[in-house]
């Protein structure tokens, strides 16, 4: 079904309508109430008619081939290439954002392009040869309809899916996505509620639960740090962090920490190389014996 402001609009899933007209998205923990005409804060799923859609359904912005160590997962078919795709927007709103170009960016009203079928993206990935396809650039989260019916398909055809994600998504979305993914790259940005508060505006514990439902469910997993100077990088904070790894996921897991450079409104200096270097060796001091440095 089409909407006549947004042509390419999809029916929407997980939401309520509210009775005044607004609806109210649970497709993630921010559960955005969104009035008769607006949008929620990923930019990707609007009200018309009080009725939620997507735009983000069948219109991917960016398709790529990668290696799979880009996105990246270093323990998951390695040295093989990643049907890679992605669309705008993002549920979360973090300062030092590094893709803020895909994220923050919106679909424009008038457009009209011809929507992207799951079967499309399959045939693509077997066209390319890539063994596995990848939800990334942007938060999968908020396209999660659309990764779910591609992921579907991709394995009815012995196609491996890849979820590269903040983890902040809601408990109904993850327990139908999640089963559908063989591995996943997650954001654990910074270990602490106030973090998430001041630097994204998201919440620690919807992450850490996402980590915990795709442990459960036996999904390949590593896990991501961006390390910002001064916000992120104490040994206290590292500590804390690997304490709860090695209770919940094991000192078997692979943990990436990245440097950041200045980037949308974050201007604190880029991250030293030394310091992954401190964080690299606390790991290993503690048995953690997957632990990969980025972007240096
Ligand atoms: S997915 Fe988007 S619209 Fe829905 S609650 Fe999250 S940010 Fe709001």
């Amino acid at each position: 079904m089409e909407n006549a402001e947004y042509p390419a609009a999809s029916p929407a899933r997980w939401w309520e309508a509210e009775q005044d007209g607004s609806v109210r998205c649970g497709l993630c923990p921010r559960a955005c109430r969104i009035p008769a005409g607006g949008a929620g804060y990923c930019g990707v799923r609007i009200n018309r008619g009080g009725r939620l859609f997507s735009l983000a359904y069948g219109h991917p912005v960016s398709v790529a081939v990668d290696p799979i160590e880009k996105k990246p997962l270093n323990h998951f078919l390695p040295g093989t290439k990643v049907l890679s795709l992605g669309t705008f927007g993002c549920n979360l709103g973090c300062v030092f954002c590094q893709n803020h170009t895909l994220s923050r960016a919106c679909y424009p009203s008038s457009r009209q392009r011809p929507a992207v079928s799951p079967e499309e993206i399959v045939r693509l990935t077997k066209r390319e040869k890539c063994p596995s396809l990848a939800f990334t650039y942007n938060e999968p989260t908020v396209f999660a309809e659309y990764a779910a019916d591609i992921a579907r398909l991709a394995r009815q055809e012995g196609i491996k899916t890849v979820l590269v994600s903040n983890g902040m998504i809601s408990a109904a979305p993850a327990d139908e996505l999640y089963p559908l993914i063989d591995a996943a790259n997650i954001d654990m940005k910074g270990f602490s509620e106030a973090f998430y508060a001041e630097m994204c505006g998201g919440s620690l514990h919807a992450v850490l639960d996402s980590l915990l439902k795709l442990k459960k469910l036996g999904v390949h997993l590593e896990v991501t740090t961006l390390v910002i100077p001064g916000k992120n990088d104490s040994d206290e904070m590292t500590n804390s962090w690997l304490d709860w790894v090695e209770n919940n996921l094991g000192r078997e897991t692979v943990l990436h920490f990245s440097a950041y450079f200045p980037a949308f409104r974050c201007r604190i200096p880029a991250t030293p190389a030394e310091t992954l270097y401190r964080i690299r060796d606390l790991c290993r001091l503690r048995g953690f014996c997957n632990i990969y440095l980025g972007n240096i």
